[in-house]
């Protein structure tokens, strides 16, 4: 995720642009940086590491001049943030410049190709790859820039929303999306673009959102023109703005929270873009293919986490343990790193955290390293501390999560979780490979059975109110399920300050038990799984205490709700990957509830975003 601005008329447009970066910093702060043609006809581009005010410390003594640009904020996937990784990106000639959101999975393909064609590259990130391609086509087909940039994106796999400019024709913005977004602003005499309206509505309120597979031909003294990819003229859809800033940011939710529960089904599938083949039945990471050996090697996983990280890891466990076959043990970091554990060179220790940051997660890596293990790091922000100081990991690449509660996070974890797994136990031969075929498949059907899970959104809010007066909550679950209900009650906590627990529900008998009353809201995770029949006795347990008993069931159900009282009904998919899906209904749940206690859902009391200090 990242921001994108442009600008093309008859003002200055550098304040536009700027003005336009600050306001989409939420999307990402790894760099900032401007593409603008001069009132000389130079093609400048300056760029910095980190927030915008660094770009423009930096531009202080720079020609700023020009009414044409286009400027980026990067949340980095490929290539550290720093300013030479910074967009916007040069063609070799310097005649265009480009700016991308997204993720071109076959980067290294055509890299390679044009490399071996005698193009030189400047930066490591999949981006520089399309602005290279575009300048090799245009030179060698002899093509004006659009049907270059049509021709280019014919051989591109992935995500993207982009903008380009050349210097030899001044008065033209080339845009583009698939499946990430872009706005363009229509004003009188001049064009405004934006990764979403907050950088263009103080200019006009007359809109096109660009939908997938379509270019934007934006030429000054020109009417706005909208073509396909193969060239076809598409009708233009000008839609009028009335949502303001604030609003804008958060996609039109009330809360970033609400926002990132709803992006998971985008964030799942950009976590797995490039490493799940097309045909959705192979998995490859780059860290099982450099680091093969380490990993296969491992007599032993340790993950080392804190917070909803370490929930993730309780599924991980379970997920090395069935699937590959590896014991696996799961720690708090905070615990592991003073308490002299036993780690040794057949260990591979998984770090995971959100912020990559997470001071005690650090300094169990730390710890781990000095006794020889080999650390694999499962993180979000890019080049944070913690993926420099594992061996090798793999990103999440959910883009920033700005809610302190961890939503998509925590789901993307999981999602990377699955397919190392899955990896290793292709290599151990330890599930068949009609299994493991299967199990890919499904992964990929995860985002749509999101979707249709996200529709509990509407039931969950008329019963938030019930649970409003409750001091207690339980949560329980088992087997894969076990870990959610942990999840389910600190989200709970973190946001509405109501007392919850998480248990394994067979556990429950052997002490919460004798809490339960009429007072006490139940949350069971029952989904239909090997341990379906069991939970089932467990809720008729709570129930014959008078406990008031929510269920999350799979679709098809007709047992429970005869006796829960209330009934959320989830698409079914494979036991491993049940918490992916029902996660969403507890986050909602959290959600919801808080917001009718009132509660400041995305900066609850006494928590930060990111713990940095043990
Ligand atoms: N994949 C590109 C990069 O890493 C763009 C990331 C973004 O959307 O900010 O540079």
């Amino acid at each position: 995720m990242c921001g994108i601005v442009g600008y093309i008329g008859s003002k200055k447009a550098y304040p536009i642009l700027i003005k336009g970066l600050k306001r989409l910093e939420y999307r990402g702060y790894d760099s900032a940086g401007v593409a603008m043609i001069s009132d000389s006809g130079d093609l400048n581009v300056y760029k910095a590491k980190g927030k915008v005010d660094n770009l423009t410390d930096y531009c202080n003594d720079k020609d700023v001049s020009g009414c044409v640009g286009i400027a980026h904020t990067r949340w980095a996937t490929h290539g550290e943030p720093s300013a030479r990784n910074a967009h916007p990106h040069y063609s070799s000639t310097h005649n265009l410049a480009i700016i991308h959101n997204g993720i071109i999975e076959n980067y290294a393909d055509i890299k390679t190709q044009l490399q071996a064609k005698g193009v030189e590259f400047k930066s490591d990130t999949d981006t520089e790859v399309l602005v290279q391609l575009v300048e090799y086509i245009m030179v060698k087909k002899n093509l004006p820039l659009v049907e270059a940039v049509q021709v280019a994106l014919h051989q591109v796999i992935g995500a993207y929303a982009i903008a380009i400019i050349d210097k030899r024709d001044p008065r033209q913005i080339i845009a583009a999306r698939k499946q990430s977004p872009l706005v363009v602003g229509i004003g009188k005499d001049e064009f405004f673009l934006g990764s979403d309206a907050s950088p263009i509505i103080d200019y006009t309120d007359k809109v096109v959102y660009l939908e997938d597979g379509n270019i934007a031909v934006i030429r000054l003294g020109e009417e706005l023109k909208v073509i396909s990819i193969l060239g076809e003229e598409q009708e233009l859809k000008v839609k009028t703005v009335d949502i303001d800033l604030g609003q804008i940011e958060k996609g039109g939710y009330e809360h970033f929270m609400l926002k990132e529960i709803f992006e998971q089904p985008e964030c799942l599938m950009n976590c797995m873009r490039g490493r799940i083949n097309v045909e959705g039945n192979h998995v490859t990471l780059s860290a099982m293919i450099d680091y093969r050996q380490q990993l296969l090697g491992a007599k032993r996983i340790v993950i080392v986490a804190c917070g909803t990280s370490w929930h993730a890891g309780l599924i991980g466990k379970q997920l090395f343990e069935s699937l590959c076959r590896i014991p696996c043990e799961v720690e708090y970091a905070s615990e592991f790193r003073y308490r002299n554990p036993v780690v040794t060179k057949d260990d591979v220790v998984i770090a995971i955290s959100q912020s990559g940051e997470t001071a005690d997660t650090l300094a169990a890596i730390q710890l781990a390293k000095e006794q020889g293990a080999f650390i694999f790091g499962i993180c979000n922000a890019i080049g944070s501390s913690i993926p420099r100081a594992t061996n090798t990991g793999t990103y999440i690449h959910v883009g920033p999560e700005i809610g302190v509660a961890s939503t998509k996070a925590f789901t993307g974890q999981v999602t990377v979780l699955s397919m190392l797994a899955l990896c290793l136990a292709a290599e151990r031969k330890t599930i068949s490979e009609d299994l493991y075929k299967q199990m890919v498949k499904e992964l990929t059907q995860i985002p749509d059975k999101m979707v249709q899970a996200l529709k509990t959104n509407e039931q969950i809010e008329h019963l938030a109110p019930i649970f409003t007066y409750a001091k207690n909550c339980l949560y329980l679950g088992r087997g894969y399920n076990y870990p959610l209900a942990l999840e389910g009650a600190l989200k709970l906590k973190e946001i509405s300050y109501i007392h919850a627990e998480g248990y394994p529900a067979a556990e429950m008998k052997h002490g919460p038990i004798a809490l339960i009353d009429s007072e006490m809201p139940v949350f069971v995770i029952a989904t239909r799984d090997r341990l379906y029949e069991k939970v089932i006795s467990n809720i008729q347990e709570v129930r014959a205490r008078g406990g008031r008993v929510t269920a999350l069931v799979t679709e098809g159900d007709t047992q429970i709700q005869k006796f829960a009282d209330h009934v959320i009904t989830l698409p079914d998919t494979l036991e491993c990957f049940q918490p992916l899906i029902a996660s969403i209904p507890l986050q909602l749940l959290a959600y919801h509830i808080a917001v009718c206690k009132g509660k400041d859902v995305d900066r609850p009391r006494n928590l930060a975003k990111s713990v940095t200090v043990e």
